[in-house]
């Protein structure tokens, strides 16, 4: 009996207050070069290392729904949601790794601004038990240099991990890391909501449906 072929599950956590561009063209990037079989994108609901989000848990989970219409390969998990409490990423992997099975690989991704900071997360060194993690490239972190300027307890937890392609990413089960030189696109969330609140054109830098539901919503701005 042959073993059945393994999957790769991409896993994009984040507040997504609101997504845009920067979000789904790495998202889609990082499924073509690794060959994900789909892309779950997780709102958390209550993040434990940022302020609260501006725009509501609902309104966030809704701008995600629109942004990824359309694209089969991309999927709104709303398990954080659905959670009480603090949105603790090792417990959604868990589950994640619980409900999918042996037959699938996790692969968290993460902007290389966000990896930097992973040794503050609750339960960090688990995360690498349960999940690989793709990297995704983001203006301000060169990629060359990109391991040396780790803090030393990730740079120490990572040392072994690093795989220069992500065709790797099946030969284990997790904890290997891959540095994805996605396009450097330099769009952020915080951008957008400074633009919508100075009344500036937010056109280009969200798909145009987002664009819309933050009008219709009043959304990062005082209404009127
Ligand atoms: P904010 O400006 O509110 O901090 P953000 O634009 O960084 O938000 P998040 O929802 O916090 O968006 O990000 C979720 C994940 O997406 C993080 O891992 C972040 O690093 C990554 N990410 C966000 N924007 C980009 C981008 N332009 N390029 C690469 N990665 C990105």
């Amino acid at each position: 009996m042959h073993s059945p072929e393994l999957s790769l599950i991409g896993i994009f956590g984040g507040t997504f207050d609101p997504v845009h561009y920067g979000h789904l063209r790495v998202a889609e990037e990082i499924a073509e070069m690794t060959g994900l079989r789909e892309m779950r994108f997780i709102p958390a609901a209550r993040p434990r290392l940022r302020r609260a989000p501006m725009a509501s848990l609902q309104h966030r989970v809704a701008m995600i729904r629109l942004a990824i219409q359309g694209n089969s390969g991309f999927i709104l998990d709303e398990r954080e949601v659905q959670r009480d409490g603090i949105s603790y990423t090792v417990e959604s992997l868990r589950e994640l790794k619980q409900e999918l099975g042996d037959d699938v690989i996790l692969c968290f991704i993460t902007g290389a601004d966000a990896f930097m900071k992973l040794a503050e997360w609750h339960s960090w060194r688990e995360l690498f038990k349960l999940s690989h993690f793709i990297i995704a490239a983001r203006p301000g972190h060169a990629l060359a240099t990109y391991r040396d300027a780790l803090p030393r307890e990730l740079k120490e937890e990572c040392a072994s991990r690093w795989v220069s392609d992500g065709n790797s990413l099946k030969q284990a089960s997790s904890g290997l890391i891959f540095i994805a030189p996605t396009t450097l696109l330099d769009i952020s969330a915080t951008v957008i909501r400074v633009r919508v609140a100075a009344r500036q054109s937010i056109r280009y830098l969200t798909p145009d449906a987002i664009l819309d539901y933050i009008a219709a919503n009043y959304l990062y701005s005082e209404k009127g």
